[in-house]
């Protein structure tokens, strides 16, 4: 087999090439052409909260939401996958027999110490049946350090109408439209 020529690269000779001569000073010119461009130019960098919000993408992970089935019924399983596979343990799930053969089981108690979730999305993109859905929802100050002010219940994930006025944030399947009655409450704008 014909042998290929190889070529040597001394990468400290190509260096102090680019870092000095005229190569060298253009970049520092250009970069200092940035730095004057920015500082002239009138343009906000912060925003005046909060009174004014910014608007935040779909892809946005925030304050979780239960969805519903059209009757108004939980479409959460309570299949656990979720509390499985959330990295903060803070997922907890109480399971409860429901009549209808084809659900089985439904949580009658689901919570999530909101004060230990890192906003992963993992719970939301284990989840087989799109029960589990993220908002747009930030505002979470408390003024009390006790881990109950934080950790919500069905009630917290369902009902509360900054949910719906947020809007739904992050979920896996995007591509499949979003049902209204996945986020019940008083919208300001789209869902
Ligand atoms: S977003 Fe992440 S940390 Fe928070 S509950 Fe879900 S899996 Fe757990
Ligand atoms: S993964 Fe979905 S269906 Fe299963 S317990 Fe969690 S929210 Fe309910």
């Amino acid at each position: 087999m014909a042998k290929t020529a190889s070529r040597v690269v001394d990468v400290r000779a190509e260096a102090e090439k680019h870092a000095t001569g005229l190569r060298g000073t253009t970049g520092t010119l250009a970069g200092l052409g940035v730095t004057l461009r920015n500082m002239v130019r009138p343009q906000h960098v912060t925003i005046q909260y909060p009174e004014q919000r910014k608007p935040y993408s779909r892809r946005f992970r925030g304050v979780h939401v239960l969805t519903l089935r059209e009757d108004g019924s939980l479409k959460c399983t309570a299949c656990y996958l979720c509390e499985t596979v959330c990295p903060a343990q803070c997922i907890s799930i109480d399971a409860k027999e429901v009549e209808d053969p084809r659900i089985e089981k439904a949580p009658s108690r689901y919570e999530i110490d909101l004060s230990r979730c890192i906003f992963c999305g993992f719970c939301v993109e284990a989840c087989p049946e799109e029960a589990l859905i993220m908002s747009r929802e930030y505002d979470l100050a408390v003024t009390a350090r006790e881990p109950e002010s934080l950790t919500y219940g069905i009630e917290d994930f369902t009902g509360r109408s900054e949910i719906a006025a947020y809007g739904a944030g992050f979920r896996p399947h995007p591509e499949y439209p979003l049902v209204e009655s996945y986020v019940p409450g008083e919208r300001k704008g789209e869902i």
